[in-house]
């Protein structure tokens, strides 16, 4: 039975998404999850609202299976970036399509579009009466944009029991994304001993502790593992201070690193590996002293090529899209660093928008895409189920 979604509602619902601020922070994602709520009930998914904050909630919709296979489950989150500094061409919350076909809005791309595409998807199977073997989930979050807590908060809650699959419509041109990078942010701090900076004999600097711990840092990447999509684990060093005045020999030095990692690298064993290095600096450095604090850790999402979703998601690209699917990595992380390691479900990221216009200055999508990542979400289920 081919089911194909109505073409203007994925774009109308899209765009009853973006009229809602929920740039983060503060978020604000209630608003648009009821209006998601609302959309579901009205085609006859089930649906309740979590909440976290005032005014902010995650949203689970269900399709119900006949409980024969494990549930398909998907994910996407409501918050967006700021809106930047530079003017934008059309207003951000208008949710404007222009003559060319392109949608306009924060959140267009990253990824109302996509939420809408998913949830317009189970709209069109519950109307249609399809009797699918597993249920399809729908997890609504809070927070991706900041620090995953829409994620954790169901994870604990136990949003992820028994699901055999997931799918997260973050942006990807809808190219098939079967592996991201994680990331882990390490805050340094070195301590020296202040002296006259005409004595400097007489302290002991932090700043040149911290530069040659960053240039020992900085050559651990060649330790990791690469990754045959996404390549090898990269690290930036996002913020120095220390010192006061020029003439003081500094007595604390602090840096933020950004750690980028692959499937492969374990984050509690990449932590253990540089506590060690900051032992041999303490045992080669005279006076060396230092302290980390782990301030972020995403671990990275990596799922085997050979997995019945992968396959059966291709399959509906490729017919969707005209063309063979594209499958790749990205370098961003997503809702999947929570919801994946912690319990090991096939993941894919998949959804409408070109990635390079998230979090931009006049981010729009085309709704030809946004109309072909419905038909991808109303049609996967039944295909993964065969
Ligand atoms: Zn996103």
């Amino acid at each position: 039975m081919l089911i194909s979604p109505d073409r203007r509602e994925v774009l109308e619902l899209t765009r009853e998404l973006l009229r809602v601020d929920t740039v983060n922070p503060p978020g604000n994602e209630l608003a648009a999850a009821e209006v998601a709520l609302a959309y579901g009930k009205r085609f006859g998914l089930d649906g309740h609202l979590s909440p976290l904050d005032d005014g902010r909630a995650n949203l689970h919709l269900v399709l119900p299976g006949t409980g024969a296979r494990a549930p398909l489950m998907y994910c996407g989150h409501f918050d967006t970036v700021p809106l930047g500094s530079s003017p934008w061409t059309r207003p951000p919350h208008a949710a404007e399509v222009d003559d060319d076909g392109v949608l306009w809005g924060r959140g267009a791309v990253d990824m109302k579009g996509g939420l809408a595409a998913m949830i317009v998807g189970m709209a069109t199977l519950a109307r249609a009466g399809a009797a699918l073997p597993g249920d399809v989930h729908f997890l609504g979050t809070v927070g991706e944009e900041v620090d995953c807590a829409g994620a954790r908060a169901a994870l604990d809650a136990g949003a992820m029991a028994g699901v055999a699959n997931l799918v997260i419509a973050e942006p990807t041109d809808l190219d098939l994304v079967v592996a991201h990078k994680g990331a882990l942010f390490l805050e340094f701090t070195t301590y020296g001993r202040a002296a006259h900076g005409a004595m400097p004999d007489q302290g002991v600097n932090a700043i040149t502790h911290m530069m040659c711990l960053l240039a020992r840092l900085g050559t651990l990447d060649a330790e990791l593992p690469a990754h045959t999509l996404l390549g090898g684990a990269t690290l930036n060093v996002g913020t120095i201070e220390g010192g006061s005045v020029v003439n003081i020999v500094p007595d604390q030095c602090t840096a933020r690193v950004d750690v980028r990692t692959v499937p492969g690298i374990e984050h509690p064993a990449l932590v253990a590996r540089v506590e060690r290095l900051l032992d041999e600096l303490g045992a080669t450095h005279a006076g060396f002293r230092a302290r980390m604090t782990v301030t972020g850790d995403y671990p990275a999402v990596g799922t085997s090529l050979d997995e019945p979703l992968v396959r059966a998601a291709t399959g509906v690209l490729d017919t969707v899209l005209g063309r063979p699917a594209a499958v790749r990595g990205v370098s961003y992380f997503s809702d999947g660093s929570i919801l994946q390691p912690a319990t090991g479900v096939p993941t894919l990221l998949c959804g409408p928008g070109d990635p390079n216009l998230a979090h931009q200055t006049d981010e729009r999508v085309d709704v030809l895409a946004l109309e072909r990542a419905a038909e991808f979400f109303t049609s996967l289920p039944a295909v993964l189920a065969d």
